[in-house]
C-alpha cells in the first residue's frame, strides 16, 4: 500500500487536523474515483460517449478545486464551487442523462444535502441547504413533468446495474463519513476526558505536595510561637501562620475539587448531632456578622430531630460556604440562616437550609455561572473581597453528590437567597462530645511516636510535653520494632508516609508482636492526608485512630483520652496560667525545700505553669498511698518485675515534682530490683518509703498553702493571646470546623469571644 500511494499524497490527506478539510480531500476523492467509475460504466454500459465525457471532466474538476482550496486555504470557496459545480450542476446533468427518478442520481442528491449540513456554519448553513434542497425537488418535479427531457436507460439491465451500484456507492459514502465523524467524537471526548483527568491528578498531587511543606512550616512555627517571647518574632510568627493558614485552606480547596473532578468524593453516612452543627455555625457567623455590623437571624423549625445520619462535613462545609459568602458580599443589613423541616416519616426527613442576605446581589446572567470553578461575579465590584471562586463549584458538586442543588434567587443590588433541600435519615444519641475546658495528665503512661521526620518528633514532643506523658520515639519502622520487642507502650503514633516501609506495613507488623497483640495496644496514624475515603482506609486497615497534620493540640489530647487505658489518664481542668508574685514564689521554695523538694526545678520542666505543677502534684499525692502500699506487697512477695514497674513510673514522677532524693532513690532502687539484689532492696526500701512519704507530705503542705493564696492570684495576661490575629484563629476555625473537628472550633470560638471582647473595650 505504501509504495503504492507515494509520501506525498498520503500527506495530502493527513496533514490536517480539521474533520471539515480532511473530508472535503475525502470526498473530492471519492467524486473522482465515482466519476472515473462512472465514466468507465456510462462506456461499457450504455455506450455513452457523452456520459462518459461529463465524467471525465468532472474528475479533472474535482482534482484542480482540490489543488486550489490545499494551496489557497480558500475553503469555503471551495466548499461553494463543490456545492454549485459538483453538488447542484453536475449531480443535476447526470440525473436528467442518467435515467431521473429511475437510475441511482437520486440517491447521490442525499450527498449533497449532507455534504452542506458539514461544511457551512451559521447563516450560510440555512441557505445552502434550502438552496439544495429546493434545487433537487424542483428537478425532480422538473423530469416528471418533461419526461422527454429525461435519458431513459436503454435496457432494464443498466438500469439495474446503474441502481445497484447507486445503493451501494452512496450507502458507502454515507456510512464512511458517519464512522469518520463518530470516531473524531469519541477521539476527541477521550482526549478531553483524559485531559481532564491529568488536570486533576497533577492539582491532587501538587496539593499533596504543597500541604506536606505547609504543615512542616506551620509545626515548626507553632513551636516558635510557643518558645518566643520577644513580641516583635511573636508578631511575624503570627503573620507567617495567617499566610500558611490562607494558603492551606486553598490548596484543601484544590484537592476538594480535583478529589469532585476526579469522582473520588464519597458520601459517608455517620451519626450526627445537627443541633451542635447548627450552633457552632450560629456562634462562629454570628461573630463574624457582628464584626461587620451586621445582624444575624437563626431561624430553625422548631421540631428539628437533634441526631440525624448524613455526611455532615459535607452538609458543613456547604453551610459554611454558603454563609461565609453571604456575610462577605453584604456591607449592611442582615444575614438569616434557617432550617426549616419538609417532609418526614418515621426515619427519615427532608430539611431546607436557607441563607439570606441583603448583600450586593447578582445579576442574573453571573447566576449560572459562579458555580462553576474559579468563576467570580462582579469583578470590578467585588475588587479586594478575597476569595478563590471554587467556594460555590465545591459546595454545588457536593450537594449534587448528597441527592441535592443549590438554588439561587437574586436581586442585584438588594440580596441573595441560597437553598437547598436534602433528605437525610434519622439518626441516634451519640452522646456528649468532649468538653471544651478539660485536659488530663497522664505521667505514667508510654507512648511511642515513630516518624521518619526528626521535626515532626519534635513538635510532637512539645505539644505532649504538658501531658506528662513519656514519650519515646523512633525514626523508622525497623527502630519502632525494636523497641516494642523490649518496652511496653500503651499507644503507638505512626506516621504513614515513611521511607522503606511505610506507616500501614509497619502497624501490620507490630500487630503480630506478642506485647503489642496482648495489650491491644492502640495504633495511630499520623497523616496529612484529610480525605474521607483515605480515613475510613485507615480504619478499616486496623489503625485504631487518625490524627491529622498539622498536628492540632486539642485534637490529639482528644484521641489521646480515648485510647490511652483509662486509669492512666487524670483529667484535670484547663485554667489561665497564674501569675504569682515573687514573695509568694519564695515562700513555697521555702517551704518545698524542707522536704527535698526543689521548686525551681519543678517549675523549669513545666515551663513556670503553676497550674500544672498543683495538677501534677495532686496526682502524686492521690496516688501515693495506694501505690505505696502496692508497691510494699509486691517486694515482700519478691515480685521485683511488677515492682520495678510502679518504681519506674514513680521515679519520672518525682523527677516532674522536683522531688530530687526521692527520684534518686527510686532510680537505683528501681535498678537492684531489676537486678534482683534482694539484699539491697530490704534494706534500702525503708528510706525510699519514707523520702515517699516526705515528698507527699510536702506536696501536701505546699497544696494547702497554694489554696489559701489562690482566690488572689490573677490570671497571666497572656501577651500572645490578646494578640492573636483574628484572622488566624479564623482561618484555624474554618479548618477545625470544616474537618469536623468540634472540640478545638468550640476552643477557637472562645478565643475569638475573648479577643472580639478585647477589641470592642479598646
Ligand atoms: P469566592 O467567594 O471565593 O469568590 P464562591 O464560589 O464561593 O467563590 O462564589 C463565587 C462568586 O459568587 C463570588 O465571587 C461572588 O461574586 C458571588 N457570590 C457568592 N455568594 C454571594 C452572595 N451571597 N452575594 C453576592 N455574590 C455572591
Amino acid at each position: 500500500m505504501k509504495s503504492l500511494l507515494p509520501k506525498h499524497i498520503l500527506k495530502f490527506y493527513t496533514k490536517e487536523s480539521e474533520l471539515n478539510v480532511i473530508f472535503f480531500k475525502m470526498l473530492g476523492t471519492a467524486g473522482i474515483a465515482i466519476s472515473l467509475i462512472g465514466a468507465i460504466q456510462s462506456l461499457i454500459t450504455a455506450g455513452d460517449i457523452i456520459g462518459c465525457m461529463i465524467n471525465l471532466i468532472a474528475a479533472i474538476a474535482s482534482v484542480i478545486l482540490m489543488v486550489f482550496v490545499d494551496r489557497t486555504g480558500k475553503y469555503v470557496v471551495g466548499y461553494l464551487i463543490t456545492s454549485f459545480g459538483i453538488f447542484m450542476a453536475l449531480f443535476g446533468m447526470l440525473f436528467l442523462q442518467m435515467g431521473g427518478l429511475y437510475g441511482s442520481m437520486p440517491y447521490f442528491f442525499s450527498f449533497g444535502i449532507l455534504f452542506t449540513l458539514l461544511m457551512y456554519q451559521g447563516w450560510l448553513l440555512y441557505v445552502m441547504e434550502l438552496i439544495h434542497v429546493v434545487f433537487y425537488v424542483g428537478i425532480c418535479y422538473f423530469s416528471y413533468i418533461h419526461p422527454e427531457h429525461v435519458k431513459m436507460f436503454d435496457t432494464p439491465g443498466a438500469q439495474f446495474s446503474d441502481q445497484i451500484a447507486g445503493i451501494i456507492l452512496s450507502s458507502l459514502g454515507i456510512g464512511t463519513i458517519f464512522l469518520m465523524y463518530l470516531r473524531e467524537y469519541r477521539k476527541q471526548q477521550k482526549l478531553a476526558q483524559e485531559s481532564s483527568n491529568a488536570k486533576s491528578i497533577l492539582l491532587a498531587n501538587i496539593s499533596h505536595e504543597i500541604r506536606t511543606p505547609i504543615n512542616m512550616l506551620l509545626g515548626m512555627n507553632e513551636m516558635i510561637l510557643r518558645e518566643a517571647d520577644n513580641s516583635q518574632i511573636i508578631e511575624y510568627s503570627r503573620n507567617v501562620e495567617t499566610a500558611g493558614r490562607q494558603l492551606l485552606f486553598m490548596i484543601n480547596q484544590f484537592l476538594d475539587l480535583s478529589r469532585i473532578d476526579m469522582g473520588k468524593e464519597e458520601v459517608f453516612e455517620e451519626n450526627f448531632d445537627l443541633k451542635e452543627l447548627i450552633d457552632t455555625l450560629k456562634v462562629y457567623y454570628k461573630k463574624e456578622a457582628d464584626v461587620k455590623g451586621l445582624d444575624f437571624v437563626l431561624d430553625t423549625d422548631r421540631e428539628l430531630p437533634r441526631y440525624l445520619l448524613g455526611d455532615s462535613r459535607k452538609l458543613n462545609q456547604i453551610l459554611m460556604n454558603l454563609l461565609s459568602n453571604a456575610i462577605k458580599y453584604t456591607k449592611e443589613g442582615v444575614i438569616v440562616f434557617s432550617i426549616q423541616r419538609k417532609e418526614e416519616s418515621k426515619d427519615q426527613i427532608r430539611l431546607r437550609f436557607e441563607v439570606s442576605d441583603t448583600g450586593l446581589g447578582i445579576k442574573g446572567e453571573d447566576q449560572k455561572k459562579i458555580f462553576g470553578s474559579f468563576e467570580r461575579s462582579d469583578i470590578v465590584r467585588n475588587r479586594g473581597i478575597e476569595g478563590t471562586g471554587l467556594g460555590l463549584a465545591i459546595s454545588g458538586n457536593l450537594a449534587k453528590l448528597m441527592g441535592s442543588e443549590i438554588k439561587l434567587k437574586s436581586k442585584y443590588g438588594e440580596g441573595s437567597v441560597f437553598w437547598f433541600e436534602i433528605d437525610l435519615k434519622k439518626g441516634t444519641d451519640i452522646g456528649i462530645a468532649a468538653t471544651v475546658n478539660e485536659t488530663f495528665i497522664a505521667p505514667d503512661a508510654k507512648v511511642l511516636a515513630v516518624d521518619d521526620n526528626s521535626m515532626n518528633l519534635t513538635v510532637l514532643k512539645s505539644l505532649l510535653k504538658r501531658t506528662l506523658i513519656k514519650l519515646s520515639t523512633a525514626q523508622s519502622a525497623q527502630e519502632s520494632y525494636e523497641l516494642c520487642e523490649k518496652n511496653d507502650y500503651d499507644l503507638i503514633f505512626m506516621d504513614y508516609m515513611m521511607p522503606d516501609i511505610d506507616g500501614l506495613e509497619a502497624m501490620q507488623e507490630l500487630r503480630k508482636m506478642d506485647r503489642i497483640r496482648e495489650k491491644n495496644v492502640p495504633i495511630i496514624v499520623l497523616t496529612a492526608d484529610a480525605t474521607p475515603e483515605k480515613r475510613k482506609t485507615f480504619l478499616e486497615s486496623g489503625f485504631d485512630d487518625y490524627l491529622l497534620k498539622p498536628i492540632d493540640i486539642s485534637l490529639m489530647e482528644n484521641v489521646l483520652m480515648k485510647h490511652l487505658p483509662r486509669h492512666l489518664v487524670t483529667v484535670v481542668d484547663q485554667q489561665d496560667q497564674l501569675e504569682v508574685p515573687e514573695e509568694v514564689l519564695d515562700n513555697f521554695k521555702k517551704t518545698l525545700r524542707e522536704y527535698d523538694i526543689s521548686f525551681e526545678m519543678a517549675m523549669k520542666h513545666l515551663s513556670g505553669d503553676i497550674n500544672q505543677f498543683v495538677r501534677i502534684a495532686s496526682f502524686f499525692i492521690n496516688s501515693a498511698d495506694g501505690n505505696m502500699a502496692h508497691v510494699k506487697d509486691l517486694l515482700e512477695d519478691r515480685e521485683y518485675e511488677q515492682a520495678a514497674l510502679i518504681i519506674h513510673s514513680l521515679k519520672g514522677n518525682s523527677g516532674n515534682v522536683g522531688a530530687e532524693d526521692l527520684y534518686y532513690n527510686a532510680r537505683r532502687l528501681e535498678k537492684r530490683v531489676k537486678d534482683g539484689d534482694v539484699a539491697y532492696v530490704d534494706a534500702a526500701s525503708e528510706l525510699f518509703f519514707m523520702e515517699w512519704k516526705r515528698a507527699k507530705e510536702g506536696l501536701r503542705v505546699f497544696l494547702k498553702a497554694f489554696e489559701q493564696i489562690r482566690p488572689s492570684l490573677r490570671a497571666v495576661e497572656e501577651e500572645p493571646k490578646v494578640k492573636r490575629d483574628k484572622g488566624v484563629l479564623t482561618g484555624q476555625l474554618l479548618e477545625a470546623v470544616s474537618n469536623g473537628n468540634q472540640a478545638p472550633a468550640l476552643k477557637l470560638i472562645d478565643e475569638l469571644e475573648e479577643l472580639y471582647g478585647e477589641s470592642e473595650k479598646i
